[in-house]
């Protein structure tokens, strides 16, 4: 199998605006749109691909990648597979299209989950600021632990030093506290883990602006948005907002498709400031009659043991205390910096062969119940 997971932030943008010409064959109306995200960056950018329906449009199809940035690699592949193998299914006549490469791009391009401003952008989609104060006290206890201060010092005693902590308090029953403290985002560390920023960023604009557009354009939106990272290895996990009223037994059955979750503590964790959660708001007060569904596929690369979460907990540690601190050697700034890729994007290529096949069995499981497909 030929990889599709680009080199760079610059040859992904590449191939997705290349791409207009082939999605132009069938939706001859087919437009780019470049938002920059700063007046004068030319080479960072949202880049959105609209594709009008040739008739009246019946739906409209969004396919987002890169939200948190270095995830964007395997979106950037998922959506050239979508491309090849998932578009040409689809009705041109009755169905719209809006494709967007790298909602964060800085990230992409940084090789980080977060934004220049080290806000994760999936906990930036606050419907307003100005509801009271947001504490995460989990969080707040955790603090010394998520946030250690000085240049990293090493790479496998520390690992050992937080597995010894985390082990420790998964003994003591606390392993569902600690997910959700961490999770859940926090909007008082500006430094710190999963923070969730104190105003709406330039990225989270664009796609608010997007999004109302989308839930205009047709009286059905299905909107697909490529994440990596949590979840079992090998398995792609479709992740539903906790507002979609359907349970995912459910879901499971009508797309056939066995790995379906929703955002809530029991089945994955609960977030603030959730794009997916935003967009189910925003149709409820907008279009609150028309049928939608919106949903995250969650690529896992670490796995789902206890060891494999503390592992993944560890990456997110260290990648952080080295963007805020540095490192002690350019050795272990470099062996961070491949652990944390390998957390978000896995070099094995067995690990993209099953993410290939899992994404194709759900785009055309959803498709087909959201009738795009026959
Ligand atoms: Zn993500």
């Amino acid at each position: 199998m030929r990889s599709l997971i680009p080199q760079s932030y610059e040859a992904s943008r590449e191939r997705f605006r290349s791409s207009l010409a082939r999605i132009a064959l069938r939706w001859p109306s087919s437009r780019m749109e470049v938002h920059l995200i700063r007046e004068g960056e030319r080479d960072l950018s949202i880049d959105v691909l609209h594709a009008p329906a040739t008739g009246q449009a019946q739906h409209m199809l969004v396919v987002t990648t890169g939200e948190h940035g270095i995830e964007g690699f395997v979106g950037s592949a998922v959506m050239e597979l979508a491309m090849s193998e998932v578009l040409p299914a689809l009705d041109p006549e009755a169905t719209s299209l809006c494709l967007v490469h790298a909602i964060n791009p800085w990230g992409m391009k940084h090789e980080q989950r977060t934004n220049a401003a080290n806000v994760d952008l999936n906990r930036n989609f606050v419907m307003s600021w100005d509801s009271g104060e947001r504490v995460n006290d989990g969080y707040r206890s955790l603090r010394s632990t998520f946030q250690p201060q000085g240049p990293m010092p090493s790479v496998r005693w520390n690992r050992l030093l937080l597995t010894g902590k985390m082990m420790s308090l998964a003994a003591a029953g606390k392993s569902g506290m600690l997910r959700q403290a961490l999770l859940a985002g926090q909007y008082e560390e500006q430094a710190g883990l999963y923070y969730g920023g104190t105003e709406w960023q330039p990225e989270t604009q664009v796609m608010r602006h997007l999004v109302d557009d989308c839930l205009k354009a047709a009286p059905h939106l299905v909107h697909v948005d490529l994440h990596t990272g949590y979840g079992p290895r090998n398995r792609m996990s479709v992740v539903n907002s906790e507002l979609d009223p359907v349970p995912s037994t459910q879901w499971m059955k009508r797309i056939d498709y066995q790995n379906v979750v929703a955002t809530t503590p029991l089945e994955f964790y609960r977030m603030e400031g959730d794009m997916i959660d935003y967009i189910y708001r925003k149709h409820a007060i907008s279009t609150p009659t028309t049928p939608m569904y919106a949903t995250c596929f969650e690529f896992g690369c670490l796995g789902d043991s206890l060891l494999a979460q503390i592992d993944s907990l560890w990456c997110a540690v260290a990648n952080n205390r080295l963007r805020q601190h540095g490192a002690v050697s350019e050795d272990i700034a470099d062996e961070v910096r491949r652990l944390w890729r390998e957390a978000y994007c896995p070099s094995e290529p067995s690990w993209e062969e099953h993410a290939h096949s899992n994404a194709l069995r759900a785009f055309r499981g959803i498709l087909h119940d959201q009738g795009l497909i026959s």
